[in-house]
Formats: structure tokens, sequence, C-alpha cells
């Protein structure tokens, strides 16, 4: 995929087998980018990846999330995804260029929002820790799951 606005997100292997819902209606609370604009989730099963932030033609923010993917997480996982995404927006990753630092950021900003929201109790921690080291694929920020997880361990 290359739009312009284009930015890859941390990811998982498609190959995970254990089944997990995601109801496609929302239930996370609204997102807002940097600008207070509402950020738009819809489902596209073209991308090779969890989900992805972009800003869409008409300038809004967005993220396409991938349900074949998304349907083999586990829930808590691709809950800390949605916030993740979020976190790209918020912090304004999708309004410049992709850059080291910003997965990281994401993240972070996900981790401590869910944190500060009493959304993320030790057993959902170690649900996401062990997908997170498990499959996340080489990026920007880490070159393996278990780098991902240290650095989440320092937010
Ligand atoms: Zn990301």
């Amino acid at each position: 995929m290359t739009l312009a606005f284009y930015l890859a997100t941390a990811t998982l292997a498609a190959f995970l087998t254990a089944p997990a819902a995601l109801a496609q209606a929302p239930r996370y609370p609204t997102c807002y980018d940097a600008n207070g604009y509402e950020v738009t989730y819809r489902p596209d099963r073209t991308i090779n990846d969890v989900a992805i932030s972009l800003i869409l033609p008409n300038g809004f923010p967005a993220v396409v999330w991938n349900p074949i993917v998304t349907a083999k997480l586990r829930p808590e996982t691709v809950e800390f995804f949605y916030y993740h995404e979020c976190a790209h927006h918020q912090l304004g990753h999708a309004l410049g260029t992709y850059r080291p630092g910003m997965e990281i950021a994401a993240d972070c900003h996900a981790f401590n929002t869910m944190a500060d929201a009493g959304l993320m109790p030790f057993s959902k921690y170690t649900v996401l820790i062990a997908d997170l080291r498990s499959y996340s694929r080489s990026g920007i920020d880490w070159n393996e799951g278990f780098q991902r997880v240290k650095s989440l361990a320092k937010c």
C-alpha cells in the first residue's frame, strides 16, 4: 500500500491461530487526532498488516484495520492496537514523516492511556506482552518482539 501519508504500524504476523472476536461495531472510546478531528476506523481486508493510520484524501484522519488479521488475535491485543493506532493520530505521526521512535511512542501512549483509564489490569498486560513478544514483526523501532516488550516495560 503506497498512500502518500501511509504510516506503517507495528505488526503481528498473519499466521496467528488463536481465535478471537472483534465486533465491528465500535466498542472503544472515540479517538480524536492532534487537531481534534474524530478518527474513523474502517475494515480493509487488503492491507498486509493489523492496521494502518493514515490521512484520507479529504484530509481527515483514519485507521484501516484488517478483520482477517484481527479475528486471529486475542481481544486484549486487538484493544491495544486500537489505542496504538489512535496514539499515532493523537501524537500527530500521520501528519508528518514516518521516523524512528514513533512506534515506541505510540506503544507508550496507548499503554499509558489504557492504564490511566483502568483498562490495563495485570491479566491483560500479560496477554498483551506475550502476543507482542511472540508475533511482532521487525519494524522501525525493533527487530523482534522481545525488544518491543522491553521498550513497553519502560513506558
Ligand atoms: Zn504503529
